[in-house]
């Protein structure tokens, strides 16, 4: 058992892991400032510390108080769209305020990290799928701040004898039974879709139908939340450093995740296609044989049918998200 500060514990994909890492057995604090995860998303049995990356001293005396033997850390923005409109958003907070942390990891001892980095990292790859030899070379200003944060990272860990992990995700999905996807502004495709279903929203919106794809429409690769956490329990046992390209390789077009939430809520769901969404690829899917091979991750939920139905169940209990 370890003793572990999960940073952006508050949000979707950070709450999901501290429910997992505190089954597992660990003990856990939360620290977020709240502004775009939920204090009900906090599991009760973690300890909670309410506060910014942006102020040095408050993460700091975080870590003096709870001592953790590692961090996670999710406290990011992670919106495509907006970092295209907002890039200084993305590097303030990305970047900046994650170097808060790690300095303050620095300052008070801790050398273990996991860091929520992301396959838009990548941009327009040459190939898919994508696997961890891929030049790096993206095309928003939300995947070059982690990108950035990438090469921070390899730097600290070289002089500063940091143990990182860094898990590149892809398009994390679903819930667990208790916690789910709600963001205050909900760009995501499938929380959106079943909106329509629940009858919140009129139609679902198709960004772009000339991809090069099948379909006409963009392709990524959906990894259900719990497999997405699972991996960050065998990151913490990593004997040593390393980038993952987190997904399952498998790849689910916009058209077809439309109709899988058709078939989950037996729901009407009327479309409308738009124009292309500013930098999206329109293919995304991982290669996931390194982080089978070193962390001996498997993905045990990669139905997207699954996936969706613990969305959707998830959904109908909370049809207003965590209400604040
Ligand atoms: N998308 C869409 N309609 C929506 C939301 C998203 O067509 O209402 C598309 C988006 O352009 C992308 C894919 O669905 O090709 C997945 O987008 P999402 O925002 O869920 O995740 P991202 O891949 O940007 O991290």
């Amino acid at each position: 058992m370890s003793r572990i500060l999960v940073v952006g514990g508050a949000g979707y994909i950070g709450s999901i892991c501290v429910e997992e890492l505190l089954n597992a057995g660990h003990e856990v604090g939360v620290f977020d400032n709240l502004t775009e995860g939920h204090r009900k998303a906090v599991d009760t049995r973690a300890r909670f510390f309410q506060g910014d990356l942006a102020d040095p001293s408050v993460i700091k005396l975080a870590l003096q108080e709870y001592a953790p033997d590692a961090v996670m850390h999710f406290a990011a923005n992670a919106l495509v769209g907006e970092s295209m409109e907002k890039p200084e958003k993305y590097f303030d907070n990305n970047v900046c305020n994650g170097l808060n942390l790690l300095n303050a990891m620095h300052e008070t001892g801790v050398k273990r990290l996991v860091f929520s980095s992301t396959c838009a990292t990548f941009g327009i790859p040459d190939r898919v799928p994508i696997d961890e030899t891929l030049v790096q070379n993206p095309i928003n200003p939300y995947g070059e701040s982690k990108l950035i944060f990438e090469k921070i990272l390899r730097g600290y860990g070289e002089i500063h004898v940091l143990k990182f992990v860094a898990l590149r995700y892809f398009n994390a999905a679903g819930a667990s039974g208790q916690f789910g996807e709600d963001h205050r502004i909900e760009t995501h495709l499938i929380p959106n879709v079943l909106k329509v279903a629940l009858g919140q929203k009129q139609a679902a919106e198709i960004y772009g139908t000339d991809y090069p794809t099948p379909d006409g429409t963009c392709i990524r690769d959906y990894i259900h939340i719990l497999d997405l956490a699972r991996a960050h329990m065998l990151a913490l046992e990593a004997p040593q450093s390393g980038f993952y390209n987190l997904g399952t390789g498998g790849g689910t077009s916009v058209r077809e995740i439309i109709d899988v939430c058709r078939e989950v809520s037996g729901r009407d769901i009327p479309v409308i296609e738009r124009p292309r969404r500013a930098g999206d690829p329109p293919r995304l899917i991982a290669g996931s044989d390194k982080v089978r091979k070193e962390l001996g991750w498997e993905p045990r939920h990669q139905d997207i049918r699954r996936i969706i139905e613990s969305a959707w169940a998830w959904h109908v209990k909370h049809p207003n998200g965590y209400g604040d």
